[in-house]
């Protein structure tokens, strides 16, 4: 027995009578509706062949807009692809490099990739568009795109503070695919794909694997979640994530998205996604026009370094944000990718220029074999003492440490209060200079108080 919503929705134009008419919904009643999506697994087709494609509608244009990196591969490895299926986000998913056979097609592998080819059982798969790896397929085995893409063998170190779900996500999940771990908002896993696999990824647990590593088909998962959300009223904030949540179809993201906006109680919707950076033709102006209709509607944006930022994902950020689509960043600390002052200022500032707020830095979660992507937490403060008050505060997001066993985010701020006591507040600027707030009224001896007594009002 499904769990029953209502749904009120104005038949009448802003300005005229206020008339509401009621929608029962049940979710578990869409399920026959809902069963044709899931009938081709046309995105996940894992074959490296060419289907050639339509141009999708508005992408005429595109290549006027294409990056010279990209030209420049496209011109050596994928001379006959025309610009309709190189700019067809079925096509990149369909071409992936999905191995290191394919990847040595590409570029040479360091003693550091060989090594976890040859000895790595890989339980997190390689997943690489073609449109990421022309970013950084000359590049060298340091460069911070490809060591986030391809595996090196130290993803076979473990540490004892190592664990597959550092977060207790699974202790959280009241419906497989849902975690609630604040009063207000719940986290909806809705996939296990993502058109690229970061090494570093939280959730490599479950993502990748696709659904046969699951009991639950992914339909049940949804009505799952959407009959939780929809029972529990004190959830105003859904973030739909996964896996990327922009790899389903759009038959698919619309069903979802509209089936949580029906939700009386949902005020926000927000989709985390990596995929503007790696796979920024799925922003298509059919896509976007879908998102516009459920605001409000934010879209979190995982960005990993500045060589992210080309006029392919600028061009998709801008149609997202050209929707009303409020975008925020989120990065996660690595090393030897992004751990200094310098960079992550170039990342928020090309960031910023394409309308997308820093949001978050994450201090890197301890999974298993994440040992060379770790930072020390207090790289991350020195990050943000770096930027506060030495750059546009809208560039500076906010260092979080998401704590292990399912605390939460808990933001870690550099310590800039030399001394709080007896009325005063003893602080250093960003210039290390010291300055002196008169905290009167902590002290009890604020003068308005004393005025305003005496005056007998
Ligand atoms: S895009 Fe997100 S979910 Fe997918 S592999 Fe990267 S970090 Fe994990």
């Amino acid at each position: 027995m499904g769990h029953k919503a209502t749904v009120c929705e104005s038949i009448e134009p802003p300005g005229s009578r206020n008339t509401t008419i009621s929608l029962p919904l049940q979710f578990t009643d869409t399920v026959q509706e809902l069963l044709p999506l899931f009938k081709e697994e046309t995105y996940f087709n894992h074959s490296l062949h060419i289907v050639p494609r339509k141009a999708p509608r508005g992408f005429s244009s595109y290549n006027k807009t294409e990056s010279y990196e990209v030209t420049r591969f496209r011109s050596r490895f994928f001379g006959s692809v025309v610009d309709s299926q190189w700019n067809d986000w079925q096509w990149q998913i369909q071409n992936r490099i999905r191995s290191f056979e394919q990847l040595g097609r590409f570029l040479t592998l360091s003693p550091e990739e060989r090594a976890a080819q040859q000895s790595l059982d890989l339980h997190f798969p390689l997943s690489i568009t073609p449109y990421y790896l022309s970013l950084f397929y000359d590049k060298d085995a340091c460069h911070p795109l490809r060591k986030s893409m391809v595996p090196q063998v130290f993803e076979s170190l473990n540490s004892e503070a190592e664990a597959a779900d550092p977060l207790g996500e699974e202790s959280q999940s009241p419906v497989p695919g849902l975690v609630h771990r604040y009063p207000d908002r719940v986290l909806f896993l809705v996939t296990t794909n993502c058109s690229c696999y970061c090494r570093y990824c939280t959730r490599s647990r479950v993502v990748g694997n696709g659904d046969h590593n699951h009991s639950i088909p992914m339909i049940d998962r949804w009505n799952a979640g959407l009959n939780y959300i929809s029972s529990h009223s004190e959830i105003r904030d859904v973030l739909i994530s996964g896996g990327d949540p922009l790899t389903l179809s759009d038959d698919q993201l619309q069903w979802l998205v509209s089936s949580v906006r029906k939700i009386p109680h949902v005020e926000l919707i927000r989709i985390g996604t990596k995929v503007p950076m790696v796979l920024p033709q799925r922003i298509t102006p059919q896509l976007v026009r879908i998102l516009k209709r459920y605001h409000p509607l934010f879209v979190s944006i995982h960005a990993t370094h500045p060589d992210e930022i080309t006029k392919e994902s600028s061009e998709a950020c801008c149609r997202l944000a050209d929707a009303g689509i409020p975008l925020g960043s989120q990065t996660v600390l690595l090393a030897g990718i992004n751990d200094s002052v310098e960079t992550m200022r170039r990342l928020f500032h090309a960031l910023l220029r394409i309308r997308v707020r820093p949001y978050y830095i994450y201090q890197c979660d301890p999974i298993v074999g994440s040992g060379h992507f770790r930072t020390t937490v207090q790289k991350g403060i020195d990050i943000i003492r770096g930027l506060r008050g030495h750059t546009s505060g809208y560039a500076v997001p906010t260092f979080v440490i998401d704590a292990p066993g399912g605390g939460g985010k808990i933001p870690v701020m550099p310590d800039y209060i030399v001394e709080h006591a007896n009325g005063r507040v003893v602080m250093k600027n960003y210039n290390d200079d010291t300055f002196v707030y008169p905290d009167e009224k902590a002290a009890g001896n604020m003068p308005e108080a004393i005025l305003w007594e005496g005056a007998g009002i």
